[in-house]
């Protein structure tokens, strides 16, 4: 999804815009300002990255290309989901001492957004439960020993291996032979989360500019960040326009694949049904690599969300395709009307691990959760505003990863990545027939 040039634009049209607590405008930057730390991007990463360094003291603007929570924070699962998307990789690159310090990051990146919730009262329907579905064997075997591991390492909240037998006490569907449910995890309402947090931000002092596109970094001592009608000069920024980040910086966006998911959110469903197909009212994800996502409103509508591209360009037809998805987990919502459908773009990282780092002394991103970020880009934010702060060397430790770049931009990113989904397509399908 490529966003059109000076364009005034507004949320996308999703069950989430359309039941916003209140509507916040910021103004467009016009003239030329100076702060502390300019931040590209009013997502939750640019947005927490600013709250964390406003309440230590600095001066921070953040510039948006189009609203808060434009992008995929505001359009997302809603599921909040500890952990980082995690690698068995990291430990051929680090060792066992870094990698459980990785962990845990990621395992408290949940605490860290209800602590959020709690201590500035955000409105966002904010529920506790979770639980990762398996289809098959594999993925149930792989469910048994992620509990073995997360309890191993110290996981704080209670995680709950359920058969066969019980699975549909949780989920009213045929098509899983058990999963895991965790009690740290849960889901919330992401635009509404997004833009409390941003009016969190204002409230510390925190400058918010939409409409504001930054065209242009210049590096030096202080950084120059332009837009078309403005320019910051600031100490620090902080790039954290994920996948929407476009030509603004190469390096950053070959290192990142943007990836299209959709969610379709049906009208209200009669509370027998909501009981039926959720009755304990939690987020289910399944374990195929092009997964199935979904949950509950308050309103009982079922947000179902799945289907990837790698074209980063929003698929026709979002309701009719995502439908026939739903109806393949829970077959007797055939009669049940689809209120809205939408995409958005998520940044996937070769290695799946969220890529945090430096391109210059001064100039920090954050980038890449693999459709896995509402957790850990709070987390992220606490890292990189205490890497300015110098308070932390979190940073160092996860820029030791390595991330590839894809060469040559766009016109070979998405045909390698598409092969690479063949690849997985095939796992997923192998692993579904044993
Ligand atoms: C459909 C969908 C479903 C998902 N479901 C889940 C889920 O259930 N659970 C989960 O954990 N994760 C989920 N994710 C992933 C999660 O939403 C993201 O990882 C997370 O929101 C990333 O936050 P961010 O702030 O880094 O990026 P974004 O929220 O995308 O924010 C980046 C912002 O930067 C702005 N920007 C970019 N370039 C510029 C520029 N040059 N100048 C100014 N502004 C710029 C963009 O306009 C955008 O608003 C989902 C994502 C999608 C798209």
């Amino acid at each position: 999804m490529s966003i059109p040039q000076n364009e005034h634009l507004k949320h996308t049209n999703s069950y989430y815009a359309a039941t916003i607590n209140e509507p916040i405008e910021f103004p467009a930057l016009i003239e030329k300002i100076e702060s502390d730390v300019c931040i590209i991007g009013a997502g939750f990463t640019g947005i927490n990255t600013a709250i964390n360094l406003a309440k230590k003291g600095f001066d921070v603007v953040i510039l948006e290309t189009a609203k808060v929570g434009w992008g995929a924070s505001g359009r997302n699962g809603g599921q909040l989901i500890s952990g980082f998307t995690f690698s068995p990789k990291l430990s051929k690159i680090m060792d066992d001492e870094a990698v459980q310090s990785v962990w845990e990051l990621g395992a408290k990146s949940a605490d860290l957004v209800r602590e959020r919730i709690q201590e500035h009262q955000i409105e966002c329907d904010l529920k506790s439960g979770f639980i990762e579905v398996a289809l098959n064997k594999v993925q149930m075997q792989e469910l048994v020993e992620r509990k073995e591991n997360w309890e191993k390492r110290g996981y704080q909240h209670q995680l709950t291996l359920v058969d066969e037998s019980e699975i549909r006490n949780c989920v009213g569907s045929a098509r899983y032979i058990g999963g895991l449910i965790d009690s740290g995890s849960g889901h919330l309402h992401p635009l509404n989360l997004c833009l409390g947090e941003a009016k969190v931000a204002t409230n510390l002092g925190v400058r918010i500019f939409e409409q504001s596109r930054a065209i242009a970094i210049d590096f030096g001592k202080t950084v120059i960040t332009k837009t078309n009608k403005g320019k910051v000069k600031s100490k620090y920024l902080v790039v954290a326009g994920n996948a929407y980040i476009g030509t603004l910086h190469k390096s950053l966006r070959r290192m990142i694949m943007p990836a299209n998911s959709c969610i379709i959110a049906t009208e209200s469903l009669p509370d027998e049904v909501a009981n039926e197909i959720l009755p304990k009212d939690m987020a289910v994800c399944d374990l195929n690599t092009i997964l199935d996502y979904y949950r509950l409103s308050p309103d009982k509508r079922l947000l179902f969300g799945g289907r990837w591209n790698y074209s980063g360009q929003e698929p026709k037809n979002i309701k009719g395709n995502l439908r026939k998805r739903m109806l393949k987990v829970f077959p007797d919502l055939d009669k049940v009307k689809i209120d809205y459908g939408w995409g958005g773009n998520v940044a996937v990282s070769i290695n799946r691990i969220p890529q945090l780092g430096k391109l210059s002394d001064n100039v920090f991103y954050s980038q890449g959760y693999s459709g896995h970020g509402v957790a850990p880009t709070h987390m992220a934010a606490e890292i990189v505003a205490s890497a300015i702060s110098k308070e932390w060397d979190m940073l160092d430790l996860l820029s030791q990863v390595k991330h590839i770049q894809l060469p040559g931009g766009k016109w070979f990113a998405s045909p390698a990545m598409a092969m690479g989904m063949v690849y997985y397509r095939l796992k997923d399908f192998i692993a579904n027939r044993f």
